[in-house]
């Protein structure tokens, strides 16, 4: 898998040089650029940024840099192709960013992201990027971050732990919280050594060694636990009911 970055910040993508996806780069599993946008500024100041139409606080990132990125990294005359790249730009108002997502990018050969920055993309960037490769705004949560840096950090290391090899063992990526294997539960409690700890035990469950009956109580342990923190996550029919308050009158 190739990935590009665009970013004003190269330096905050540091950590992708770090740990398991440091390890896919190393070994060729995963290709990484990333550029930064002022590359393609032209001015001695190499701006970036200008006040936004229509009054308001703070800067809107210009398009013409984006523009020329993507002629740039994509070649000049693309169109987007079920085959071809597929560019994140980074968000609050995208699509919510989930593990159906990440395994759905693990599948692609080339990632294009883009971080915003201020009060983010003049809206054309993402207009003409659709005209030019396929494109999606993508959130990481309904809460708002300074930039994509630390946006594009979390989606490219949730997704590059799924890209085959990156993980040692496979099955640890089955049984995780979100997993599809995992009927998209939350993962059930895990403990280690030692069996007692400050007076908590492990659960004696764990130390029959009776492998149907672990399972079991980890599907129900991780059902009892989606219940009580997620319940938006179970199947429609185990959702709890909501009861409508009676309004006046
Ligand atoms: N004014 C924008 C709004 O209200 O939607 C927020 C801009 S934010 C300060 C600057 C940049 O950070 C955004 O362009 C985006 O790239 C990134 N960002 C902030 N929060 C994000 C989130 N929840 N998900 C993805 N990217 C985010």
């Amino acid at each position: 898998m190739r990935i590009d970055v665009l970013t004003l910040f190269p330096d905050y993508l540091s950590p992708l040089r770090l740990s398991l996806v440091g390890r896919a780069i190393e070994t060729g599993l995963v290709e990484l650029g990333v550029h930064d946008l002022r590359t393609w500024t032209h001015d001695r100041h190499r701006t970036v940024d200008d006040t936004p139409y229509g009054g308001g606080a703070g800067m809107v990132l210009r398009p013409e840099p984006w523009g020329e990125a993507l002629d740039e990294l994509l070649g000049p005359d693309t169109a987007p192709d079920a085959d071809g790249p597929r560019l994140i730009l980074l968000t609050p108002s995208g699509r919510p960013f989930d593990q159906a997502l990440a395994a759905e990018l693990a599948d692609e050969r080339r990632l294009l992201f883009g971080c915003g920055r201020y009060e983010g993309f003049d809206a054309r960037i993402a207009e003409h990027a659709r005209t030019r490769v396929r494109t999606d705004e993508v959130s990481v949560g309904d809460y708002v971050l300074n930039g994509g840096e630390v946006a594009a950090l979390a989606v490219i290391e949730a997704v590059v732990r799924l890209v085959p090899g990156v993980i040692g063992n496979p099955e640890s990526l089955t049984e995780e919280s979100h997993a599809p294997g995992h009927d998209r539960l939350l993962e059930y409690p895990v403990y280690t050594k030692p069996p007692s700890w400050r007076g908590l035990d492990v659960p004696a469950e764990l130390f029959r060694g009776h492998h149907a009956r672990i399972a079991a109580w980890r599907q129900e342990q991780a059902r009892a636990r989606t219940r009580e923190r997620r319940p938006d996550l179970l199947p429609p029919a185990e959702q709890p009911v909501v009861v409508a308050e009676a309004g006046p009158g």
